[in-house]
């Protein structure tokens, strides 16, 4: 679980690194397509793109949950960024995570994919962005499958997918880019406020928990007594969640 946990902690700084056809010359095949398509306009985009696929791509919108067909995809093959083709996720580490969205542990490497601290609930969170086009794709949590312990929940309207049936080329090539991959790797911009959030949080409930208890009665009725643990219970759970950001 350790080692999931900081498999998943150590996820992109994105290191661009190798070519999806042709190991070698990566670098360079990569940060063309991915400058072409990053200098795309938003007409472009809005042109390229349906409407649905546009609002979770380019404007971080979220798809209906259970609104995609790429929930029900069993079959091996590759799921590619709509915007972009680029490879990001394969059959392989897809799972089905009950939350109504297309759910995988790991990219194809750590090249596939961007990922950006979030606040747009308040609460902090993990965006995942197409590495090459930095298209929206989802959020990526800590709660996954073995072995990473991530969960990769995405947009299905933001990806294609490509049956190993039916492109053998394409197939061969990811696999050949997964025995390459580079790890993934989480940016600190991404962990940080997870932290302060929950070590914040976990003091104030400390602290609430340190004044009632000063306060209570010694013959407050059991429910009242029971009541004030609740601060000390919920400072417990934040501090265990920074605890698990730390590893
Ligand atoms: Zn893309």
């Amino acid at each position: 679980m350790a080692r999931a946990l900081h498999r998943c902690l150590l996820l992109s700084l994105v290191v661009r690194s190798s070519s999806f056809l042709n190991p070698a010359p990566r670098h360079a095949t990569l940060r063309l397509r991915a400058a072409v398509d990053k200098r795309r306009s938003d007409e472009e985009w809005r042109a390229t793109l349906s409407e649905d696929a546009y609002y979770v791509l380019r404007q971080e919108g979220t798809e209906p949950p259970r609104s995609s067909p790429l929930n029900d995809v069993t079959d091996p093959g590759t799921f590619l960024c709509k915007a972009c083709g680029e490879p990001l996720f394969t059959t392989a580490t897809k799972f089905d995570s009950g939350t109504g969205w297309p759910s995988f542990f790991d990219p194809v490497d750590g090249d596939a994919v961007e990922l950006r601290a979030d606040f747009k609930l308040v609460l902090p969170r993990t965006e995942v962005r197409c590495a090459a086009c930095d298209g929206h794709l989802g959020h990526v949590f800590d709660d996954g499958p073995r072995p990473t312990g991530c969960r990769y929940c995405l947009n299905g309207v933001a990806l294609n997918f490509v049956a190993d049936a039916d492109d053998a080329d394409l197939a061969a090539a990811v696999v050949a880019r997964e025995a390459a991959a580079a790890p993934v790797a989480k940016p600190l911009s991404t962990t940080l406020p997870s932290l302060a959030f929950n070590v914040a949080l976990a003091g104030a409930f400390f602290a609430s928990f340190a004044a009632r208890s000063d306060e209570l009665p010694a013959d407050a009725p059991v429910l009242q007594q029971a009541f004030a643990f609740f601060p000390l219970a919920a400072g417990v759970f934040y501090a265990y969640q920074a605890a698990k950001t730390l590893r």
